[in-house]
């Protein structure tokens, strides 16, 4: 007992001062795009053909951050002319429009409805459904309930019972068979409740896009509140969502 009073003494607090302070994350992190549309069209193009993804729109000059799965190509291949990935984290949107950028996104907490902050602010509790996803997404969301990331002291926790939930966090491209277990769910949850979709497979399909086995994008089901994109999603994407939505 005293030496496990000992280790905890020396170990001294793991949880992050997020987000009374700012969190570094490493270089290789792929956060928010930034993109130069003085880029001749050429090379706009080559990046456009290359991504596997089809989220690059050469015209516009945009990357739908909906079906990008952060892989780096554009970037590599333009070596940083026409994209490159920033630290930034803060890449969550409530619009589904706002997914597709040029650069800038939409300040989250600004976007974010009212009334949910003020049912949810103080205690949101949601119920996780992994329909078909890879389990990167699920993991970096079981990430948040350890002592780094702390949910639990904002208010938030994931919950074993829809009946128990304010809400639903879907991650996965929604496969056939778990479609109905999906709307089931939601059905259990009582009003009001919000929806949030999680990761590039429950955005848009993700690298399963335009199969007959799965939906296209949550949004085609149910009503969807906030869009956190990613492949997986980092968890600090997913806890600045949280916070900013409805903190
Ligand atoms: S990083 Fe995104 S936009 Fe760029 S090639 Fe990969 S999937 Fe396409
Ligand atoms: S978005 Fe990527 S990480 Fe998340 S479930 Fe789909 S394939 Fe896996």
């Amino acid at each position: 007992m005293l030496n496990v009073l000992k280790n905890r003494f020396e170990q001294g607090c793991k949880t992050s001062r997020y987000p009374k302070e700012d969190i570094q994350l490493l270089p290789r992190y792929r956060g928010r795009p930034e993109i130069n549309i003085d880029t001749p069209m050429d090379m706009v193009s080559t990046c456009a053909d290359a991504c596997p993804q089809e989220a690059i729109d050469p015209e516009a000059k945009t990357i739908d951050m909906g079906r990008c799965v952060f892989c780096g190509t554009c970037e590599r291949i333009s070596k940083g002319q026409f994209v490159t990935f920033t630290q930034d984290f803060a890449t969550a949107v409530a619009e589904k429009d706002h997914l597709i950028t040029n650069g800038e996104i939409p300040d989250l907490a600004e976007n974010s409805r009212r009334h949910f902050k003020k049912l949810f602010g103080r205690s949101l509790q949601l119920r996780q459904v992994s329909a078909a996803g890879c389990n990167a997404c699920e993991a970096d969301l079981n990430v948040l309930a350890t002592p780094f990331f702390d949910l639990a002291r904002f208010g938030i926790n994931f919950v074993a019972s829809p009946r128990h939930a304010d809400g639903i966090v879907v991650t996965g491209p929604i496969s056939r068979n778990m479609k109905t277990a999906l709307l089931k769910t939601y059905e259990a949850t009582p009003e009001p409740k919000v929806v949030i979709a999680v990761g590039s497979c429950s955005l848009s399909g993700g690298p399963f896009r335009d199969s007959p086995e799965i939906a296209q994008g949550l949004d085609t089901l149910l009503p969807v509140d906030l869009f956190i994109p990613g492949c997986p999603s980092h968890p600090m994407t997913n806890l600045h969502a949280l916070l900013s939505f409805f903190k």
